[in-house]
């Protein structure tokens, strides 16, 4: 096993490349896409110190840090040409500043057997956990995605169905299996959260067969097909409805139920913004400042 540190290219994504004992699958794990999602970032250092010594199969190739100029910015944003990385893929080494920033990151996924890239909610946003899986058709993925399904590893789970061209469907056609992981909120980098991303990655290693500890809960976990995002109708006011606990254990929204209240910035003018579905709140809003087109909540189902 050995560790190294290497500067990939002027664009300064610095990758941790850590092989293990045997051969067997590559994991590439990313953080700090959104460059203000810290659980993640803390998360991807935590998963490097601990497999540098810690014996397993295969390679993982982690990116503690995808979006510097966004982490510099303390935003979700590259705030150089005001794009987010997650949206381009696989980028180009001529275009935008997001598009070179995302290109050294192509080839690392289409090596790889599973890319798992660590979010959570932004500085300005609440989320209760959950893990995003792809289903793109590939027999050999899908039925890992079955496998990590029933073992229950998140309290909510995601499985959505990809069409062609999506970033899942074209990572699939390389025989890369795209997740994307939810844990932490609002700027904090708290150990139940971070410990929640590592335990993650190491239920996928486990799927790829790269460590032998089978991960599974008896406590089953809430799979939604689905995601409707409500978006913010205009710039202005928005106040959040109280989230009554226990949002975090998981409760639900009602169609209908009342999200929060948008209003012009003078306050003359106001209305409720209400659920359109039932389901599960994965992220929201929570800050003041609401501008035309903001995600104010991301609902499951
Ligand atoms: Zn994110």
């Amino acid at each position: 096993m050995f560790l190294s540190l290497f500067a990939k290219n002027p664009q300064k994504l610095d990758a941790i490349e850590l092989l293990g004992h045997a051969p067997g699958k590559t994991l590439l794990v990313t953080a700090g896409m959104d460059g203000d999602e810290y659980a993640g970032i803390a998360a991807a250092h935590e998963i490097a110190r601990r497999f540098s010594s810690r014996s397993f199969s295969g390679k993982l190739v982690i990116i503690p840090i995808v979006n510097m100029p966004g982490f510099m910015n303390e935003s979700s944003h590259n705030p150089i040409d005001g794009k987010f990385p997650k949206m381009l893929f696989p980028g180009n080494v001529n275009g935008s500043s997001t598009e070179q920033l995302v290109a050294p990151l192509a080839p690392h996924a289409f090596a790889a057997d599973c890319w798992l890239d660590l979010h959570g909610g932004a500085i300005t946003e609440g989320l209760n956990p959950f893990l995003w899986l792809h289903r793109t058709g590939h027999r050999e993925m899908d039925s890992r995605i079955d496998q990590i399904v029933s073992a229950n590893i998140a309290d909510r789970i995601l499985v959505e169905s990809c069409q062609m061209g999506t970033k899942a469907a074209q990572l699939a056609k390389h025989g890369c299996m795209y997740v994307v992981a939810e844990s932490g909120s609002r700027g904090n980098r708290g150990v139940v959260d971070v410990e929640r991303h590592v335990r993650w990655a190491e239920a996928i290693m486990s799927s790829l067969g790269m460590i032998d500890e089978s991960i599974s809960r008896n406590i089953a976990a809430i799979v939604m097909n689905h995601i409707r995002y409500v978006i913010a109708p205009h710039d202005g006011i928005w106040t959040q409805a109280p989230l009554n606990p226990p949002i975090n254990g998981g409760r639900p929204i009602a169609k209908d139920d009342v999200i929060g209240v948008a209003s012009s910035f003078g306050l003359s003018r106001s209305r409720a913004i209400t659920s359109p579905i039932s389901g599960q709140r994965l992220w929201w809003k929570e800050t003041m400042r609401m501008k035309k087109g903001d995600v104010l909540c991301a609902i499951g189902y």
